[in-house]
């Protein structure tokens, strides 16, 4: 346990913003909506506050984190900016794209954030509620998904709660997230060429050349609802949860007009929902590798794996 007993849950509205930044500025923990999912926030330049988001979701200390902030100029403070990325930038910040860049000598950040790596992960992200925490504090935000490590991620309050009520000192709660899958990886290199390293809202596969490399904390298990996940079912087996999707109608769908857009949105709440539910075990009807259909089928392997 990180010592804490109580996390508050308020609503992220003005004075939500101001408590939630007070707690950040003191080095505490607040789970804040983003139109990803729920991240768990914590100052990225000091270390204490830092550990706290590691014993929290009991992190493994080698996967590093995403830090954000509230656009390119500050994001310059802590990476070197080729002119690729700092195109890409520009064209999808704020939004859901993290960039994998070489960290700045300089960058005030916390070793800890970047696992020792000598590239950074940073996202300017588009939610509201995110953005207004970003301009009330004076240095940028590391914020993992606010789960257990290797558990669903929350796109929701409640779903925040269910893993981490007691670990952390706030959740700002601004309803459901929108896009429900994680940001979209990519690391831009030196000669300007984008590797995808994780499929996410963002389609950018038009700008990709080459393969993926190598990103830490990609653990093939992960998303994990504690009961063996079927992919690709037809239909249930009698000791099976179907989560449907498009014309194969389950005890709850992804999307019953077969829409990715929205089954990217319940993807996670539909796996808790299944986790909850009393069959031992869980099917997922297929979904279509296109689109954000890459990050659904990313994360229901990992859920399976
Ligand atoms: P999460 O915050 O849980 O969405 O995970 C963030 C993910 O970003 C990690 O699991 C890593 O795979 C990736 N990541 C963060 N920083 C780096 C980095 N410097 N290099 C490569 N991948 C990174
Ligand atoms: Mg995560």
């Amino acid at each position: 346990m990180s010592g804490k007993n109580v996390t508050e849950v308020v609503l992220a509205d003005a004075a939500g913003i101001a408590k939630a930044a007070r707690i950040l500025e003191s080095g505490g923990l607040v789970a804040v909506p983003t139109e990803t999912v729920y991240g768990l926030a914590a100052r990225a330049d000091r270390a204490e506050a830092v550990a706290k988001i590691y014993a929290a979701k009991g992190r493994p200390d080698f996967n590093p984190l995403i830090v954000h902030v509230a656009g390119v100029e500050q994001a310059e403070r802590y990476a070197e900016f080729s002119p690729g990325a700092r195109a890409l930038a520009e064209a999808h910040w704020p939004g859901p794209l993290t960039q994998v860049l070489p960290r700045r000598a300089d960058a005030a950040l916390a070793a800890a954030v970047t696992a020792g790596l000598p590239t950074v992960a940073l996202r300017a992200p588009a939610h509201s509620a995110m953005r207004a925490l970003l301009a009330a504090v004076d240095f940028p935000l590391a914020a993992p998904s606010a789960n257990r490590s290797g558990f669903i991620s929350p796109t929701c309050a409640a779903h925040v709660l269910a893993s981490l009520d007691g670990r952390i000192d706030l959740v700002l709660d601004g309803g459901a997230t929108e896009a429900g899958v994680e940001s979209t990886i990519v690391a831009v290199r030196a000669d300007g060429s984008v590797e995808e390293l994780r499929p996410g809202p963002l389609q950018i596969g038009a700008l990709l050349v080459g393969g993926n490399i190598e990103a830490p904390g990609q653990l093939a298990s992960h998303y994990a609802p504690g009961k063996p996940v079927r992919l690709n079912a037809i239909r249930a087996q009698p000791d099976e949860f179907l989560i449907g999707f498009g014309v194969i109608t389950g005890d709850c769908t992804l999307s019953a007009s077969g829409d990715l857009t929205e089954a990217a949105t319940r993807l996670y709440a539909a796996l808790h929902e299944a986790a909850l539910a009393p069959q031992p075990r869980i099917a997922v009807a297929p979904v279509p590798e296109e689109g954000v259909g890459r990050a659904i089928n990313d994360r229901l392997r990992r859920a399976a794996a």
